[in-house]
């Protein structure tokens, strides 16, 4: 068994459901029992840990990123950081027991996210203790809590990242700083480096109606009647509007009606009616663009609904450019002529956002995550620590 299957096994066999999943105190809620091993294993490797606070449960107990950092042999003139996110979603408890079988290894977080925890802190508990250290470059494994759910933990990251990076301490300029860091979220991208994905946009729309007693329906207006005008309009003109509008790594911007209520009881006219749709969005596409598209849409079709909101803050979308020197030495380093896109949202986009140029990587298949059986390929675990190792090995 290598240190990486190994590592993974002991993961996996540490329940750390994002708390939203689960009712208050449940004891697999939390990413407490996951970060403290790792920061036990990478003490054990020579790594100066720290916790950064990011949540407190309801329990008293705070939810921490794991910050573990491997310093250069000269000065700090760059930082990579490694990024995968230590929460899952849920599953029964027999999924919180590991088991290998034909060459893959089954458990709950086997490829979203443990086997990039495990295939990262692996390579850099390795690093550290080769005689290929860095001179000039500072590796910083972050464990972000909260990925799942809100992301609290890569904003947390974010916000104090000038205070991390040893590369932006004496720097005034936060773009020059930046120019210097790279951040490589882990996820499932089959070893893929992915530079896009796509953002996710929850909009309600709600159109307004007068109520009138169901015998004299011509003394109202029925709000579900327009609702249904609106839908159609958006999963027909819209999502045609939309199929043309290409990005080269990710696709056609797509929209999904997914949840509508209107109406009290069959013998009164309904007086509002309300929908929310997920706009997966492209690189650029901006919330306030996609609201004037749609009122625009819908007022040339002589309807009215008014736009808000569903969800406090919406997924953004991912474009990080290829030709960054970083980005391009990891391609050539894992041997890649060229990045992918992706079709879901991480943590990546939250560090974009906040001015740090990041890009997805990891062992394993999306397919295969949140799923009843997921499960990982040994080999591309392995073969992820190794492609790890060699990049971080080939910096100055
Ligand atoms: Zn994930």
């Amino acid at each position: 068994m290598t240190r990486t299957e190994k590592l993974l096994a002991e993961l996996i066999a540490l329940p750390s459901v994002n708390p939203a999943f689960l009712p208050p105190r449940h004891p697999n809620a939390g990413e407490k029992r996951v970060a403290d091993f790792l920061a036990a294993t990478a003490a054990q490797a020579g790594l100066e840990v720290e916790f950064q606070n990011v949540l407190v449960l309801a329990d008293g107990h705070h939810r921490c990123n794991l910050i573990a950092r491997l310093r250069p042999r000269n000065i700090t003139k760059r930082t990579i950081l490694l990024a995968p996110h230590l929460d899952t979603v849920g599953a029964d408890e027999t999924k919180f027991i590991p088991h290998r079988k034909n060459g893959r290894l089954y458990g709950r977080g086997a490829c979203d996210t443990k086997g990039s925890v495990a295939a990262m802190l692996t390579a850099l508990c390795e690093l550290a203790n080769s005689k290929s250290r860095p001179l000039e470059t500072e590796i910083l494994f972050a464990g972000l809590v909260d990925e799942e759910n809100a992301q609290a933990g890569s904003r947390a990251l974010v916000a104090q990242t000038s205070r991390l990076c040893g590369a932006t301490e004496k720097s005034t300029h936060r773009r020059d700083a930046c120019a210097t860091i790279l951040a490589i979220v882990g996820e499932p991208t089959k070893l893929q480096v992915v530079t896009a994905h796509k953002g996710s946009l929850w909009l309600q729309l709600a159109t307004r109606g007068k109520a009138a007693h169901g015998a004299t329906p011509q003394l109202g207006k029925n709000a579900v009647h327009e609702m249904a005008r609106v839908v159609e309009i958006l999963e027909t003109d819209y999502a045609a509007q939309l199929r043309k509008r290409k990005h080269k790594l990710l696709g056609a911007a797509t929209v999904n009606v997914g949840k509508i209520s209107g109406g009290t009881q069959p013998n009164i006219v309904p007086d509002r009616c309300t929908i929310e749709i997920d706009r997966r969005t492209l690189p650029a596409e901006t919330e306030a663009g996609v609201r004037r598209e749609i009122a625009a849409l819908l007022q040339a079709k002589k309807l009215a609904a008014k736009i808000s909101s569903a969800t406090l803050a919406p997924a953004l979308p991912l474009e990080t450019s290829s030709k960054l020197p970083l980005i391009r030495k990891f391609l050539r380093s894992t041997n890649q002529t060229r990045p992918a896109g992706v079709d879901y949202f991480c943590d990546a986009a939250v560090l974009s956002a906040g001015g740090i140029p990041s890009v997805v990587f990891g062992p394993g298949d999306i397919a295969q995550a949140h799923t009843a059986d997921e499960w990982i390929s040994l080999a591309a675990l392995e073969r992820g620590k190794n492609l790890l190792l060699n990049f971080l090995k080939s910096l100055s």
